[in-house]
């Protein structure tokens, strides 16, 4: 393989490592072991990577170690060195899912002929192929199809079309199904000998629901197994050596099922398939996470005997796998491989990060100009908000920061249930306050003023980078979650002053507000739950007058509730909340659907409408500790009185609520 004169590096430079970032040289086994007609070929993956190159936190506005294809091409200048065949592969997502990929498709915008920064980016590293992940319609075929435009490398995808046969090798597909790249590879005598690598690749068919507004009528999606039953031995009749499966799709089920998102491993089932690249899920494999999976063999990285790697995302790790080959009668095939993946940083004991490699100036240098515009980006105004966004009493009373995430969150799942068998069922949301004082003191609150939005306001307002996710719950699994959420606040004794209302052992992400219904939480009554949701009271009801549109909520009624993936999946341990209530499964964070809804509306008006209230209980009052700029807006709280009542411990301020 030497089309790239840097895969041309001679043995002095294994030995002083003058071609490497910081890490260690060294050659892997299968170099040395390598006979004549045996070749050591490896095959680096980067996947998801999300439009990250600098290694920068565009949310937070500073630099992150933990991210970046300019600190992930330092391994891949590791790997070149140490190899002589090497190739170098993209498994999809590499155009959205940060500011920088926000900021080309919204504000700069893709003309016929502009260079995207991760393509620019991805041509600077070098890459033989990617394929499509399911964040590449995003934004739309146009954006999808200018952007491809200026890659100097295929990108192949087997399984969208633009009209469909009678089998997929009949299908009108949007891009190449497949390419074969021919290379000349070096043996272990030093002899070159012609290769044929046919890659191929698939995404999650999915999209079709996701992107439905940009895909419907112009693409379908086909099934991944399906599609790849029908290709591979047409490329072995083109006389593809070896096949990679570019597969952005995660390690699921063993078994296949038709349409089935996660089909990595049935994948790998299929004849003629000789290395699998993973992704799409954002975890490293080889690697604990998928212990106990079927057909699966965590620790060695194989799908069915079959060697895979997913490397990370957003450039955290560059995935490896390492295959001896052997030509005999004039055929390749594997005879022994082996699956990393490494690491771009590493968590130190303290919980601190350090970088394990640096940047690649020449990589920084290729979108340089991109990351000064997304910085300048992030810092100006991209809409309006008519209600501040601040989070100081967020848990007491029904709450602007978190108004507009439930509003978002809402907008966006009415849209991915439009024609599923769910639409038509009320949608709720249910957000907590991230940013809520607490353990991270006084100043330690979400606080937009009136006024312009910038889109490093929305980490403020989203901290974590969740997916959204949507459950469907009955009235009865409603009524639990919200008295989960209600374990928040201390019993309080009626006709007593001045009560510590909140509970300090309960984290406000797990004070879940639900949206779209009213109630009111009777804080007289014991909570039925602990603050880590062990049941405490099993009779126990702080939550009443629950009403949806003016009616009461019953136990058999059924709602849909906008969410992510953290509660969804059981996070807090919630009823109506424990992994088995999904019925829809977002590729999108949160963060971005906030984002998308701001750039979209313009103007937001995210005021709180108090539906939710404490119950009244005369004579009675509370008091509760927040950041002192809370005094500002403590006259303007929809539903309750609140008061100063003189200075907390540690900075914080006090107020009373006369309940
Ligand atoms: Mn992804
Ligand atoms: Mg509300």
């Amino acid at each position: 393989m030497t089309h790239r004169s840097r895969w041309n590096l001679n043995r002095r430079d294994f030995l002083t490592g003058t071609a490497a970032g910081t890490s260690l040289i060294a050659l892997h086994p299968f170099s040395a072991r390598a006979a004549s007609f045996q070749a050591h070929l490896r095959i680096m993956e980067t996947t998801d990577l999300h439009v990250h190159v600098f290694p920068y936190d565009y949310y937070s506005d500073r630099p992150i170690d933990t991210v970046g294809l300019a600190r992930t091409a330092s391994h891949i200048a590791d790997v070149r060195a140490e190899a002589r065949n090497s190739i170098l592969l993209d498994n999809g997502d590499f155009l959205q899912g940060n500011p920088m990929g926000d900021y080309i498709a919204y504000e700069r915008g893709m003309k016929e002929g502009d260079l995207h920064p991760i393509i620019s980016a991805m041509n600077a590293v070098g890459f033989d192929a990617s394929t499509l992940g399911n964040h590449e319609f995003n934004y739309g075929l146009d954006f999808l199809l200018k952007s491809l435009a200026r890659a100097d490398f295929p990108i192949v995808s087997a399984n969208v079309i633009k009209e469909r046969g009678s089998s997929p090798v009949q299908d009108v597909t949007l891009l190449k199904p497949y390419t074969i790249l021919t290379r000349t590879v070096t043996d272990g005598s030093g002899q070159s000998l012609p290769i044929k690598i046919g890659l191929i690749g698939f995404v999650p068919p999915q999209i079709m629901n996701w992107d439905r507004r940009h895909l419907e009528g112009k693409v379908q999606a086909r099934d991944i197994v399906e599609t790849a039953r029908a290709y591979v031995p047409q490329m072995k009749e083109e006389g593809a050596d070896i096949i990679i499966a570019l597969s952005h799709s995660g390690i699921g089920a063993a078994e296949a099922t038709d349409g089935m998102e996660n089909a990595s491993v049935p994948l790998a089932a299929i004849d003629g398939i000789d290395a699998i690249l993973t992704g799409h899920s954002h975890l490293d494999f080889p690697g604990p996470r998928y212990e106990g999976f079927a057909a699966v063999d965590h620790e060695k990285g194989t799908l069915h005997g079959k060697p895979a790697v997913m490397g990370g995302f957003w450039g955290s790790h560059l995935g490896l796998i390492d295959l001896l080959l052997e030509q005999s009668g004039g055929e390749w095939r594997v005879i022994s491989h082996s699956s990393e993946v490494r690491p771009i940083s590493k968590r130190n004991e303290d919980r601190s990060v350090s970088a394990l490699v640096d940047s690649q100036p020449e990589i920084l240098a290729a979108v340089a100009r991109d990351h000064e515009e997304t910085l300048a980006y992030i810092r100006r105004p991209v809409g309006k908000t008519l209600a501040p966004l601040h989070s100081y009493f967020a848990l007491v009373a029904d709450d602007p920061s978190v108004q507009i995430v439930s509003i978002a969150q809402k907008w966006y799942i009415a849209q991915m249930l439009k024609g599923t068998e769910h639409e038509g069922l009320p949608i709720l949301s249910a957000a907590a306050p991230f940013k809520a004082g607490g353990r991270g003191g006084p100043e330690y609150y979400t606080d937009v003023p009136a006024g312009d939005v910038a889109i490093k306001n929305v980490a403020d307002l989203y901290l974590y980078p969740n997916t959204a996710r949507a459950v469907r719950v009955t009235g009865a699994q409603l009524k639990g979650w919200l008295e989960r959420s209600a374990g928040m606040f201390n019993q309080i004794t009626p006709g007593q002053a001045d009560q510590v209302l909140l509970n300090p052992d309960f984290p406000s992400y797990n004070f879940d507000v639900i949206d779209g219904v009213q109630y009111q939480i009777d804080l007289s009554q014991p909570s039925r739950f602990g603050p880590k949701g062990e049941p405490l009271n099993p009779d126990a009801s702080r939550i009443v007058n629950l009403t949806h549109d003016g009616q009461p909520v019953t136990d058999d009624m059924e709602f849909v509730i906008a969410t992510n993936n953290y509660r969804a999946g059981g996070g807090g341990d919630f009823p109506g909340a424990m992994g088995d209530t999904t019925i829809f499964e977002g590729p999108d964070t949160n963060r971005d659907v906030i984002v998308r809804y701001i750039v979209e509306e313009g103007t937001i008006n995210p005021r709180a409408d108090a539906n939710w209230t404490f119950k009244p209980l005369p004579g009675t009052s509370v008091l509760f500790d927040t950041g002192p700029k809370a005094a500002g807006y403590a006259d303007s709280v929809p539903g309750v009185s609140i008061e100063p009542a003189g200075d907390g411990p540690d900075g914080f301020a006090r107020f009373r609520i006369r309940l």
